[in-house]
Parts: structure tokens; C-alpha cells; sequence
């Protein structure tokens, strides 16, 4: 019988992230498909009540908990202690975490620690032949397997952005709190605070609804044979402000930095979109200045809703990669579209 564990750390107010309730909603459906699987909850934090109460309606049977200082912030010692100590409690066979950058730093050593096997990127929990299985891309997804393994307990991190959010409601959960032994060794590492970009200079945001994708076309000569990037960044960043989109970029637009042309300063190859850049997940896409070519869209799998603004009618927006292309001058477009977001 498979015991499948959901295990999740809260964020710094105590809450639970949309990631938690991704994995969450992911156990939850191999736990419907899989006959006399037992569907369990393992919460990690400085305190983890109002995490387990915010989700204490869901079908797990109990609640497993570790709370205390020492899980307040990510640490790999006392992170992995507590993963490690919770799912022996449990006896977890199937431990589904959120691909968080603090569960992707534990996971795969609390693995080894219980003789498990871990594996990263799943985009699906599903039953093939009666038994749990995963849904993976490969080869810049282009390609989607489904592996399934005997070996126990499996550790399955889940993509964010992967899932529906599981809708379980509130209540009062009943924790069960699971004790951890923790030496001086440890608790030697301290968190003593975090760095991190200011809010405009933080273009990449993947929880955004829109992705937009700005294209070389931005700093090339225009219909005046002209330049026009200080005019091109205005209009961009102005977009971005009024939308909270996430920025992307074509290869050839950051790459032109390096080959010291004029270029969007806020622009680096974090943005890049494609096979050689990043597959992002995101609601609406839209493409500006670019030419919509195969490396690049390939980027574009995970974009529900593609719409493009190029002046050539012949790119490869208009060759089936994008549901709506506008053949119209970005530079123009973009400014009426930042008049009309502003009123
Ligand atoms: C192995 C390999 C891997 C690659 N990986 C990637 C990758 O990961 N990501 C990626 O992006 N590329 C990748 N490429 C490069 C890719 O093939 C293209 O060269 C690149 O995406 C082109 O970028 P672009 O469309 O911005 O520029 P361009 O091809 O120069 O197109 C600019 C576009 O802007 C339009 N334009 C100009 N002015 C305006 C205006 N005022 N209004 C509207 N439109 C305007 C032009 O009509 C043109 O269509 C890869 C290539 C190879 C070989």
C-alpha cells in the first residue's frame, strides 16, 4: 500500500506558498488514482499551525509537524534532519515535495539518507498499470515521458507553475508533532539575511500572468534609419510597471550586449527565452520585435495564449507559433497600449 506524503516548509509569515498547494493537489490526484493509498501532510517551520489550519479540510488522514526556530529559515542540516524525521514517522513510500529552491537543496541528500530515489521537474503524478507514475519533459521539452520506479521511498519534487493550486478549504488540523535531534553541527550555519533585487530591477517573475517577450527588433535602425533604445527601454519598462509581467528576451537581443551593441540595460541572458534559454509557464504570452523563430519559440511550449507584434508578415509568428499576430510597429503599438493601461 503506498503512503503518499505531502511535504512542505511555510514561507517566512507562516503561510503556505501556491507551490505547496501545487504539490498538494498533485498527491491528491495519484492518491484518487492509486487504490488503498493513504494520502498524509508533513509541514516544516517556526510555526506551522496556521499553515496546517489554512489546508485542514484536505483529504490527508494526519498531519505531521516540525516547528521550532531552527526551521524558520533554509538551512540544509536542519531542513534535511526534520525532511528525514518526518517522513520516517509517516513511512512515507511516496514523499511529493514543491520544487522550491529549499526543498531542491534537501531533497535529493534526505534521499540517500532513507535509501530512496528523488526525482526533479515532474510536471504530473498519474497511475500507469496500477502503479504511481510521473510525467517528466526531456530534450528541451520537446519530449514527455512517463517513468514509473520500485524503488521506495520515491522523492518527487513538483514544478511550480506545474499544477492547479488544490482549492482544499480551512479548518482546525490536528498536528502531530515529530521530535528532532539536532547537534551543535547543525545549527552551526546561520542565516544571517537575504540579498535580493530591488522590485524594478526584478524583471523575472514567474507567477506573473503574462510573459513578455522583447525581441533584437527593439535596437535596430528603424523606418527613420534611426535608432531608437533609450526610447525603446522607456516604452518596455513603462509596460511592465503597469502589468507586473515577466520579461523575456530572444537570444539575439542579450546577446548583443556582449558583442557591445546598444542594448536594454535591464536585459541579461536570466531573460532568455528558448532552447537554450528557459521554458516558463505563464497564462498569456505576448512577443514584441521578434522573429518568432523555432529556437526561440520552442521556449513558448507552456504559453497558453500567444499573441506577437512583428513588422515582417512573414515571421515565424505567422507560421502557426502564435494565435494572434499584430503586423504593426511595436514602438507604436506599445505606447497606445501604455496610454491606455495608464488611464
Ligand atoms: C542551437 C541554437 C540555439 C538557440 N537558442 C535560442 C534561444 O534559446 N532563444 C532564442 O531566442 N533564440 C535562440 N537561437 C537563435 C534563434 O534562432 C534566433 O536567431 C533568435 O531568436 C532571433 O532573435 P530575434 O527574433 O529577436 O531577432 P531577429 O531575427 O533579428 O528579428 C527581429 C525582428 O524584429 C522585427 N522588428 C524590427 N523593428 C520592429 C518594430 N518597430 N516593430 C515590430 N517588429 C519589428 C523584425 O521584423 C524582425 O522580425 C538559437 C539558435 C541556435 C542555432
Amino acid at each position: 500500500m503506498e503512503t503518499i506524503l505531502v511535504l512542505a516548509h511555510t514561507e517566512a509569515d507562516g503561510t503556505l506558498a501556491r507551490s505547496a498547494r501545487e504539490a498538494l493537489h498533485a498527491a491528491r490526484a495519484l492518491n484518487k488514482a492509486i487504490a488503498g493509498s493513504q494520502l498524509l501532510v508533513g509541514l516544516i517551520g517556526e510555526n506551522i499551525q496556521a499553515a496546517a489550519d489554512s489546508i485542514a479540510a484536505c483529504p490527508a488522514t494526519k498531519f505531521f509537524g516540525v516547528s521550532g526556530a531552527d526551521f524558520t529559515v533554509s538551512r540544509y542540516a536542519t531542513d534535511a534532519a526534520a525532511a528525514a524525521a518526518i517522513c520516517q514517522a509517516a513511512q512515507a513510500t511516496i514523499v511529493v515535495v514543491p520544487a522550491t529552491s529549499r526543498w531542491n537543496r534537501v531533497l535529493p541528500g534526505v534521499a540517500q539518507r532513507l535509501g530512496g530515489r528523488v526525482d526533479t521537474h515532474v510536471t504530473g503524478l498519474t497511475e500507469a498499470g496500477g502503479q504511481p507514475a510521473i510525467n517528466r519533459w526531456y530534450y528541451r521539452q520537446r519530449m514527455e515521458a512517463t517513468i514509473s520506479r520500485t524503488q521506495r521511498p520515491w522523492f518527487i519534487a513538483i514544478d511550480p507553475g506545474s499544477q492547479p493550486a488544490c482549492e482544499c478549504g480551512a479548518g482546525t488540523a490536528t498536528v502531530a508533532s515529530v521530535a528532532v535531534n539536532l547537534t551543535e553541527a547543525d545549527q552551526r550555519t546561520e542565516v544571517i539575511g537575504t540579498r535580493e533585487p530591488k522590485a524594478d530591477a526584478q524583471t523575472i517573475r514567474p507567477d506573473a500572468h503574462l510573459l513578455f517577450v522583447t525581441g533584437a527588433g527593439w535596437t535596430k535602425k528603424q523606418a527613420d534609419g534611426q535608432t531608437h533604445v533609450p526610447e525603446a527601454e522607456k516604452i518596455i519598462l513603462e509596460f511592465l510597471k503597469h502589468t507586473r509581467a515577466s520579461l523575456g528576451s530572444s537570444k539575439s537581443l542579450v546577446d548583443l550586449g556582449g558583442e557591445g551593441q546598444a542594448v536594454l540595460p535591464f536585459l541579461s541572458h536570466l531573460n532568455q527565452i528558448g532552447q537554450t534559454g528557459s521554458t516558463p509557464r505563464h497564462a498569456k504570452g505576448l512577443s514584441t520585435c521578434c522573429h518568432g523563430e523555432e529556437p526561440h519559440t520552442v521556449g513558448w511550449r507552456f504559453i497558453n495564449e500567444r499573441r506577437a507584434i512583428s513588422l515582417d508578415p512573414n515571421c515565424g509568428w505567422a507560421r502557426g507559433k502564435a494565435d494572434v499576430l499584430y503586423v504593426a510597429d511595436a514602438f507604436k503599438v506599445m505606447v497606445k497600449l501604455n496610454e491606455l493601461l495608464g488611464q
